[in-house]
């Protein structure tokens, strides 16, 4: 390659340092911290705002908003999942003591396969926590009917999906609840951060209890709470960076149009979920490398990191491939053929707002020339 700097999957989104003086000299003066001050006030209804959903609570990270969010709708016994994502979404449930049940994914969009779900529920099911895996929405139609036919809760992994829609608007305004991680690799970051969408303005006030340790007032504890609260210094840089996020999103997919341009008809490479006319966050690029291509996927891993170019194999392993899943009855590879195969053919390549054109060009030239 050209470029001798290495490429990595991605590069956080940060705004000139000078703009974030200012918001820090307000801290500073105000000498207000943390415990839900001024930023993080101004932040969850910019989100708002932004997102165009009625309630957010802002976390200091995704996973202990994962955590909270299962508290909150008091889930137990088991939540069907998906073992194709980041190993955050299960351990959030090992964390409430749930047992995690695995059920496949659909090929097209590696999201939980909805014609899957109803053989997976038991008497102990009580929620289903999909995850909009590469900010693809899930089937929302399809996973509420099933929850609604079996009395069961809906929890989105929504890390992926900051800022993505569907005909009527935000993703996000599906199912109970919905999390968001705003950590740096994330398209929206806070550095460290998360938060929960949710529709009611009662369910928003139990979560800010609960990621304030249950507190209510100066000497009332109401429930066995956590500290998930985000700081006011990250809740600043949130406001910064969402002045920017527009900017991000239009050159995100720019990157994305230059790829599938770069590789169509480069055969045994599939590019997934175009996203069309549809508003997409383009948060990753994968790609599927199957067996017209001629070489394996862990040979093309190699030659590009050989190369500098970082990509990830987001998501192999999977889950349930991991010590503490292995063992659950669900987690067996015959339950799970399409996820199985997808670990082993799936790449997600390089794709940040900074990114040059050119260097675009050079991965998938790469790619085309093995
Ligand atoms: C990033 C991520 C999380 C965890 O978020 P943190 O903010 O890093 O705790 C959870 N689920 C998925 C799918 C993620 O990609």
């Amino acid at each position: 390659m050209n470029s001798n700097k290495p490429i990595y999957i991605t590069q956080p989104m940060l705004p000139p340092l000078e703009e974030f003086i200012p918001y820090l000299q307000q801290i500073w003066d105000r000498k207000i911290l943390t415990n839900c001050g001024p930023f993080h006030e101004q932040l969850e209804q910019a989100l708002c705002d932004y997102l165009g959903v009625k309630h957010i609570s802002l976390f200091t990270n995704g996973t202990i908003a994962l955590v909270t969010a299962l508290q909150t709708l008091r889930i137990v016994g088991e939540v069907i999942t998906t073992p194709y994502s980041f190993v955050a979404t299960t351990h959030s449930l090992l964390w409430n003591g749930i047992k995690p049940v695995f059920v496949d994914v659909d090929p097209n969009t590696l999201n939980l396969n909805p014609d899957r779900i109803e053989a997976a529920i038991t008497p102990q099911t009580t929620a289903i926590m999909p995850v909009h895996c590469y900010g693809h929405p899930c089937d929302v139609d399809a996973i509420q009917k099933i929850a609604d036919n079996y009395n069961l809760k809906v929890i989105y992994d929504a890390a992926h999906a900051f800022g993505v829609q569907d005909a009527n608007g935000s993703i996000l305004r599906h199912g109970d609840l919905s999390v968001l991680s705003f950590h740096a690799t994330k398209v929206f970051n806070t550095f460290e951060g998360g938060a929960i969408v949710c529709p009611d303005a009662k369910t928003k006030v139990r979560i800010d209890q609960l990621k304030n340790f249950g507190h209510v007032g100066e000497v009332t504890v109401v429930a066995p709470g956590i500290n998930g609260k985000m700081s006011e210094f990250n809740a600043a840089l949130g406001l910064l960076q969402l002045k920017y996020i527009g900017q991000a999103l239009a050159s995100r997919k720019k990157i994305d149009a230059a790829y599938r341009k770069r590789l169509q008809g480069v055969k045994g490479i599939r590019c997934l979920n175009d996203a069309g006319e549809k508003i997409a966050n383009y948060a990753y690029f994968p790609v599927m490398v199957d067996a017209g291509y001629p070489i394996c996927r862990d040979e093309l891993y190699q030659r590009l990191k050989d190369n500098g170019i970082h990509p990830r194999r987001y998501f192999y392993p999977l889950i349930s491939d991991f010590p503490m899943y292995r063992g659950l009855p669900s987690a067996h590879k015959e339950n799970l053929p399409v996820a199985t195969a997808a670990a082993l053919q799936i790449l997600c390549l390089p794709i940040y707002p900074d990114m040059d054109m050119s260097v675009v060009d050079e991965i998938a030239s790469f790619i085309a020339a093995q």
